[in-house]
């Protein structure tokens, strides 16, 4: 990034009057940060939220962990405190929902016959959980997990369950089944590609997680193609898969877990630019000066990745809406993060930084078969990604590494009874 992206940005929000009503379309954490970020760097103008969710903006983490072990309530997952949210003064129209942007008059209109006009307009709209299609589901008995009121009555259920069927051998889906083996479910994961997290994780990493659920006692299913959802035959409270080679499986239950749609609908109707998610520039700002995106919604240029690209991940939700907010009053600051993620599952702590690519060439740091392994995508001797299992930090001291475009030693780096420094 340069500073010539830096003045392009200033010269192309020059002629815009300093906001005065900023309007966020979404209530998850991208939507949070902003409204915090704006008041913390000082904006006194009028805010407003719109949300259809219920609650104020919380984090999604636990969702799939605590919530649905029943650890972790509204009140554990908060993003902002009722009072501190209260003291943010902002308008939160929820449950409500954008229905239209008129970028001409520079109005937002809702489901509920609300309207605003804004200066500047921050899309935040995040995803909806991918269904099954309809075609294939004959049951009521499925569940998706999106929302924390849909992790409290999947834990509910699962709590009162003895088998449920995961439908998706991604992180929804393994976090799910390890909570559920947690719980003392009886899980069975169905995934359609030969391998777990096929598009986020190399092959070593995916037969590393086959391994961890099968030890834990799930019956983990690849390749499987499921061709109908349907009620039990013998009993309407709980249901049969059947799989396209004819083999059939019981629960009481399903949870899918299939990915994420990104809602850029509203985008799209008023003509801003959507390609897998809202176009953004490295400030997050859209092809309308006065429009900006941020969190599972927002496609964005990574400076690390070298490539566009639309992350759903805590991390990314948290800090690109910090720098829109700080766009938004006229402070460019590019967006610049290393992507990174994680998963808890079992007694595993699963982090991903940077670039892993499907073939990269992993040099592997420690033991994976103890569960306990560094595992670096080199290229020209730095580090360009890490996969940390239960090693935070050696993510660390990789992160600082790969912020400082330092070059390292192979030898050192794979011998674990040397340590780094
Ligand atoms: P995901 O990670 O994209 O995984 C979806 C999985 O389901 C993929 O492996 C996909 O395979 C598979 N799939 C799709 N259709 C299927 C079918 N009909 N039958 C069987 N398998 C099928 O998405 P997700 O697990 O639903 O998670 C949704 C979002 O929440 C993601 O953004 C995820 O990153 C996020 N999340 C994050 C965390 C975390 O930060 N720890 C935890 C949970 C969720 P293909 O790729 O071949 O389609």
């Amino acid at each position: 990034m340069t500073d010539a992206a830096v003045a392009k940005a200033q010269a192309a929000h020059a002629g815009l009057e300093a906001p005065r009503t900023i309007v966020v379309i979404g209530g998850g954490q991208a939507a949070g940060w902003v409204v915090k970020t704006l008041r913390r760097e000082g904006f006194d103008g009028r805010l407003v939220m719109i949300a259809d969710e219920v609650h104020l903006p919380y984090e999604r983490p636990p969702l799939s962990k605590a919530v649905l072990a029943g650890e972790a309530d509204i009140e554990t997952v908060r993003l902002v405190k009722p009072d501190d949210f209260d003291a943010l003064n902002v308008e939160a129209w929820q449950p409500d929902s954008a229905t239209a942007i008129d970028r001409a008059q520079r109005i937002v209109r809702t489901q509920s016959g609300r309207e605003v006009q804004y200066d500047r307009l921050v899309i935040a709209t995040g995803g909806a959980a991918r269904r099954l299609p309809d075609s294939l589901v004959q049951t009521s008995h499925i569940a998706y997990l999106r929302t924390l009121d849909e992790a409290v009555a999947l834990g509910e259920r699962l709590r009162a369950s003895k088998r449920v069927l995961v439908v998706g051998g991604g992180w929804i889906g393994l976090e799910v089944a390890a909570t559920a083996r947690k719980l003392g479910v009886e899980a069975t994961v169905v995934e359609g590609a030969p391998r777990l997290c096929a598009r986020s994780l190399p092959p070593l990493v995916s037969r590393f997680l086959l391994d961890l659920h099968r030890a834990n006692g799930v019956d983990v299913r690849l390749k499987a193609s499921l061709t109908k959802l349907e009620d039990h035959p013998n009993d309407a409270n709980r249901i049969r898969a059947t799989f396209a080679d004819g083999s059939t499986l019981d629960a009481d239950f399903a949870v899918a877990g299939i990915g994420l749609t990104p809602h850029t609908a509203l985008a799209e109707a008023a003509g801003v630019k959507v390609d897998d998610g809202v176009v953004v520039d490295h400030f997050g700002a859209t092809d309308d000066p006065r429009i900006f995106a941020c969190g599972d919604v927002a496609n964005h240029p990574s400076a690390w990745l070298k490539r566009r690209v639309r992350l759903e991940s805590w991390a990314n939700a948290q800090n690109q809406a910090i720098s829109v907010a700080k766009a938004l009053l006229g402070n460019f600051e590019p967006y610049a993060d290393i992507p990174w993620f994680w998963s808890d599952q079992y007694d595993v702590n699963l982090q991903i930084l940077g670039d892993i690519p499907a073939d990269a060439q992993l040099a592997v740091r420690g033991d994976l078969a103890g569960k306990r392994a560094t595992l670096f995508h080199l290229e020209d001797d730095a580090i360009r990604g890490v996969i940390a299992i239960n090693t935070p930090r050696e993510l660390k001291l990789s992160r600082k590494w790969m912020n400082q475009g330092r070059t390292i030693d192979l030898a050192t780096l794979t011998d674990a009874s040397t340590a780094l420094a």
